[in-house]
């Protein structure tokens, strides 16, 4: 859902439990948090609160993220168009892979991140625990993004181990 649509269905649910409506700070907050949910979720998911809740849940996009799993579960033909997108960076994965070498530390360490630049993340239900980055950001911080993030479809194709990228070339990958 977009801002706007965002701003309307909370608009409803404030209401509803007769609470002051929240700034736009805090909506575009939000909107980073819930913005995936669709509108006809985000509806269906304002319902079942005013339904079901005696007050105001305090920790609104909780109580979204919560009931979104919820409306997936009981929505499998939703669920079902929700199949991860391919992302040329981390190929539907919704992680990035990248090497690392620590101070003092002899070897390589290899990590993940959430992949910045889908949201597949979201759909494959990967914890937001998982600090989430751009490819771009990794190289900039001094890690290197590991090949195993390439769907292997030619030797040119995947990025070779220890290889690093600057965020022009992935740029190129990413509309290619
Ligand atoms: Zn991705």
């Amino acid at each position: 859902m977009d801002y706007n649509t965002l701003n309307e269905i909370v608009g409803r649910l404030f209401s509803h439990f007769r609470m002051k409506h929240p700034g736009a700070d805090t909506l575009e907050w939000w909107l980073d948090d819930i913005g995936h949910i669709p509108a006809d979720a985000g509806d269906w998911i304002v319902k079942k609160i005013c339904r079901e809740q005696d007050s105001l849940p305090r920790n609104v996009t909780k109580i979204f993220q919560d009931l979104w799993r919820a409306y997936l579960a009981e929505h499998p033909d939703k669920a079902a168009k929700l199949d991860p997108v391919f992302c040329e960076v981390c190929c539907g994965k919704g992680l990035i892979w990248f090497q690392f070498q620590l101070a003092g530390f002899p070897y390589r360490a290899t990590a993940s991140v959430r992949c910045g630049h889908c949201d597949n993340h979201e759909i494959l239900g990967i914890s937001p625990d998982v600090p989430r980055m751009t490819a771009g950001e990794l190289v900039r911080n001094g890690a290197e993004l590991d090949r195993r993030n390439r769907r292997r479809k030619s030797k040119d194709d995947f990025v070779s181990r220890g290889q690093s990228l600057d965020f022009g070339k992935l740029v190129k990958i990413n509309t290619e």
